[in-house]
């Protein structure tokens, strides 16, 4: 049996970060500036990064495999991703909302 996840071209990949911002599953992994991996292991290959990455070095390849035998570690990733991005939204909005209250009262004065 077959799975298709992605790959990332080392040579091209200039570390921008956005292929991990946009994927789902937290499959990617990598700092800033430095190149990017996918963990074949979490990947669903939803094909999600590819679009986004500009140097164009996602690549869809396909390895031996069972979606059931990562199916528990990509639900888990999927919910931790998603309340992190909760999290970070909640505390910018309120970082917004205590700068315009902030504005506001400087005009009435
Ligand atoms: S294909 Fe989907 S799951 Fe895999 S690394 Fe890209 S966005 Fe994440
Ligand atoms: S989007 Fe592309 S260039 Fe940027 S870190 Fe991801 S793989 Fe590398």
């Amino acid at each position: 049996m077959t799975r298709r996840v992605v790959f990332i071209k080392e040579d091209n990949c200039i570390g921008c970060q956005i292929c991990i911002k946009k994927c789902p599953f937290d499959s990617i992994i990598g700092t800033e500036n430095f190149v990017h991996r996918v963990n074949f292991n979490e990947c669903t290959g939803c094909k999600l990064c590819i679009p986004m990455c500009p140097t164009d070095c996602i690549k869809v390849i396909s390895i031996d495999g069972d979606k059931k035998d990562i199916t528990e570690k990509i639900l888990f990733n999927f919910q931790r991703k998603k309340a992190r991005v909760s999290r970070v939204e909640k505390r910018t909005e309120s970082i917004i909302n205590s700068q315009i209250d902030k504005i506001l009262a400087n005009e009435q004065k």
